[in-house]
Parts: structure tokens; sequence; C-alpha cells
């Protein structure tokens, strides 16, 4: 069994810490108490773990998610890790924009990221991020760069407002979160469990995944036929969420092909 067979992005949470979450009030870094940093170690035994089942193509890995991939002095060096052990699989930088610059997204490019998604937090700010778009789609010498993106913060704090939607999900094993405090999370929504499905602190990552895989994987199959059963479940206002990556399996690109475009157009 191939325990990362139905598995199509991984989130790493490198830290709990976020330098705009002061005016980011609906992120959950915002409301953190004590800075958490995820050990170098257990990063590279995530990785280690992915290539051992050759998680490649058309799949992702990500270093954030309620955090700021840029602030972590650690970074390229965990880039240029997973590169070389997962040379086929799609490397996406997120970011809040703030150490970015023209510089920084061409060198993240040459150390191996596919995809740099960055949220725009204000106006100025948007601009600011459409000229190093523009920037980097020249150097690429393409009119519609699709290895950058940019989204406003609006969306991203939509998942948050937990309306309590009817419908299916696809979210449980299709995507993989690692958060900073080493737990295994069900979905990006579930921010408030505790150790439930496993920690990576306490128990070997592989392990961890052959434990919880069937349980994820019923988790899903109820979910897709919208029998939410899990009061999160209830209460979430995703609907069909990741359902493309499920459908497509094995053909999935980011969005709709915007990561591996700067690596294969290199070639
Ligand atoms: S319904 Fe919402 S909370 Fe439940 S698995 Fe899907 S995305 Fe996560």
């Amino acid at each position: 069994m191939n325990i990362f067979g139905e598995t199509y992005h991984v989130y790493i949470e490198l830290s709990n810490l976020c330098n705009y979450a002061y005016m980011h009030k609906g992120c959950l870094a915002s409301r953190q108490t004590e800075k958490r940093i995820l050990p170098a170690d257990k990063v590279y035994n995530i990785i280690d773990t992915l290539a051992k089942y050759k998680y490649g193509k058309g799949k992702s890995l990500s270093f954030y998610n309620y955090s700021e991939t840029l602030n972590d002095p650690r970074l390229f060096k965990f880039i240029e890790y997973a590169r070389k052990k997962l040379p086929d699989c799609d490397l996406i930088v997120g970011t809040n924009g703030w150490y970015l610059n023209d510089v920084m997204a061409m060198e993240l490019y040459d150390v191996g990221v596919d995809l740099i998604l960055v949220t725009s937090y204000t106006s100025n700010e948007h601009i600011r991020l459409v000229k190093i778009k523009n920037y980097v789609a020249e150097q690429f010498k393409r009119g519609n760069l699709k290895a950058f993106m940019i989204r406003r913060v609006k969306q991203m704090d939509c998942r948050l407002n937990m309306t309590g939607k009817k419908g299916a999900c696809y979210a449980p094993l299709t995507e993989l979160i690692l958060s900073s405090s080493g737990d295994l999370r069900l979905c990006c929504i579930d921010v408030r469990q505790d150790g439930e499905y496993g920690n990576i602190h306490k128990k070997d990552f592989e392990q961890i995944m052959i434990d919880v895989y069937p349980k994820f994987y019923d988790l899903r199959q109820q979910l897709i036929k919208s029998d939410r059963q899990l009061e999160i479940c209830e209460k979430c206002s995703f609907v069909n969420r990741l359902q493309k990556s499920f459908t497509l399996k094995g053909d999935f690109r980011i969005g709709s092909g915007q990561a591996g475009i700067y690596r294969e157009g290199k070639k």
C-alpha cells in the first residue's frame, strides 16, 4: 500500500509565526501566544518519508499553512533538500510578500521552487506584487506566467467563516497538513485538534500515516457522500473542497497549470 497514493498536497507548517499577524485578525497566527518552530530533523524526516514512497509528479509540497514561509532562515536549505529528494514534485512557497522582491523571487525559482503563491494585504502592496510578477514573466519570457500567483487576503479568510454548509468534501487524505506543533491535521480547517491523528514528536511520520490511512480514507468516503459526521465538518463552510485534485488523479496541476511551468519552460 502506498500511504501517499491518494495524497496530492502536503503542507509543512514550519512555524506559527507571521509578521503580518497583527493586522490580520482572521488568521490563526494572530492568536498564538507562544512561538513554535518545527525542528529541522522533523522536516527532513517528512521529506525522506515522501521520497521513500515516490511522492512526485502531479503532487505538491508546501512550506506553510498558518505561518509566513519567507521568515524562516532555514527555508532555502529545506527547498534544496526537497528538490533533490523529490525531483518531480511541485514545490510551493506561500508568502505574505513582505520579504519578496525581484531578487528574492528569482532566487526562489533558482533553488527549485515551482510556484510562488503570494497574498496581497493592501492595495499598494498588490500593485507592487504585480510589478514583481511582471518582472519574473519578463525573465522567463512568458506573457502569462503561471508560476507566480497573487491572491487577496479576503480569499484566505473565507475558509474560517464556518457557516456550516452542506455538501461533499474531498480534503482528508487528499491534503496532509503537518502543523508547527507536530500534529497531523484532518485538513487546513482543522486547527484545534490536539494530536488526535498523531504527532511527529511522539511517533514516526511514516507510522502515523500507516495507522491513520484507513481512518482518513473512510472519513473521505463519507464526506464524498456529503455525510458530515464530525462536528468540525458540520460547521465547515467548504463544499467540494479539493474535488479537482481528487478526480484528476495523476494529472493534477496546481490551480490550472501553475506549478512546474518554470522548470518545464527551462528545458
Ligand atoms: S468538510 Fe471542512 S472541516 Fe471537514 S474535512 Fe472537509 S474541509 Fe475539513
